[in-house]
């Protein structure tokens, strides 16, 4: 689903169907809904329909896809519209260097407001390179905390 997505985000919503992904880009601040968010239902319509298919005429394979779909819009709801866009304000104190990492490649997707000559396109998977660099910071904050509890302690025992 990821590889899906990534191919879907890259080569059709930054291609024939950037009329709907441009507003995703430029978005209007008064506006609760983009013309973006019909996205949803490229996913929805199939999940649904399969997973229907499956309980009606028992197809199992089918089914599963069905509801591979399904998970896969959770996920993206959650980490894309609430985790990264902030469009709802709830899970504020999610701070995970695997989150950083994505939501860092994203805004980097989104720094360039135009259709084309813009990267990382994929949503639970971004380059090495993001998640290293976030892995580093919260190595390193981890350290600055241990270090805080020591100085704190020595302060005590003096
Ligand atoms: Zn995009
Ligand atoms: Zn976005």
């Amino acid at each position: 689903m990821e590889w899906f997505a990534w191919f879907l985000h890259k080569y059709v919503m930054h291609g024939p169907l950037w009329i709907l992904h441009e507003d995703h880009h430029t978005p209007r601040p008064h506006r609760k809904w983009q013309l973006n968010d019909f996205f949803a239902f490229f996913f929805a319509v199939p999940s649904f329909l399969f997973i229907l298919f499956d309980h009606l005429y028992s197809m199992p394979l089918l089914g599963a896809v069905g509801y591979g779909i399904m998970a896969y819009g959770a996920a993206y709801f959650f980490v894309h519209e609430v985790l990264i866009h902030r469009r709802l304000k709830f899970m504020t104190g999610v701070n995970h260097w695997y989150f950083e990492a994505l939501n860092r490649a994203h805004k980097i997707h989104h720094s360039r407001k135009t259709k084309e000559g813009t990267e990382n396109f994929g949503m639970l998977w971004v380059p090495m390179n993001y998640f290293r660099a976030s892995l580093k910071k919260f190595n390193r904050a981890g350290l600055n905390i241990k270090n805080q509890d020591r100085t704190l302690k020595l302060k005590k025992t003096r």
